[in-house]
């Protein structure tokens, strides 16, 4: 999953962007709203956070601007404690849920999971699709309860085909959701990826849980749990 984070204070925009990073996201930076608005605009995001108290253009007038460009990705605010207005004027403008500071990452975490799962339409933290089960909050997948070890990678490409379980993803949304920007892209990691993630998930080939779309690119073929 790929996020923005748009923060000034830059020992809480590094440390976001290394918590973030180790918990599997692909992380973005902007250090003030205008850079902010050049990546939201530009970058095939999946979530943002968003400070609201940033110089140059403000994290409200931000999260206006992206969502009068028709990005409809959810975002999370970061608001001061105790500014109540604060969070109903950035819930109006369009976010999605705050947290205020000072905050303990696992509440961001926790919250940016949830985000991400709602806009998949997914309720629960784990997604079962047919025997396939990940945990988002743990980063473990489970094969009719067998254990599965994955690389960052494979489990990256899974829980992004597993949250849109259904909908085709092209190879180049792929790259781009495993790739920030400073990493040089190639789509045919992507097949290679796709392949080992195939042969662990299904050694025997019986369960066929990734399907290729000629052209197109790729779908998680088993059919969701709905109670999850
Ligand atoms: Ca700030």
């Amino acid at each position: 999953m790929r996020v923005l984070v748009v923060e000034d204070e830059a020992s809480l925009r590094e440390s976001l962007q290394a918590r973030l990073t180790e918990a599997g996201f692909t992380v973005d930076i902007a250090r003030d709203g205008d850079e902010g608005l050049f990546a939201g605009r530009e970058y095939p995001l999946d979530v943002a956070v968003i400070d609201l108290g940033l110089p140059g253009l403000s994290g409200l007038e931000l999260i206006r601007r992206l969502r009068a460009a028709r990005k409809t990705y959810p975002i999370l605010i970061l608001t001061a404690r105790d500014n109540w207005q604060d969070k109903v004027e950035g819930l109006q403008a369009g976010a999605d849920d705050y947290v205020v500071k000072p905050f303990h990452f696992e509440e961001v975490l926790a919250r940016l999971q949830a985000l991400l799962r709602r806009a998949g339409g997914w309720a629960s933290p784990q997604l079962k699709c047919g025997p396939v089960v990940l945990d988002t909050r743990a980063q473990t997948v489970t094969v009719d309860g067998t254990p599965v070890e994955l690389t960052t990678f494979e489990y990256r490409i899974l829980e992004h085909l597993m949250l849109r379980a259904g909908e085709v993803i092209s190879k180049s949304e792929l790259t781009e959701r495993l790739y920030d920007q400073d990493f040089e892209r190639d789509s045919n990691v992507i097949e290679v990826l796709v392949g080992r993630l195939r042969r662990k998930l299904d050694p025997s080939d019986q369960l066929r849980p990734i399907e290729t779309l000629r052209g197109r690119g790729y779908r998680l073929s088993l059919p969701r749990d709905a109670a999850t």
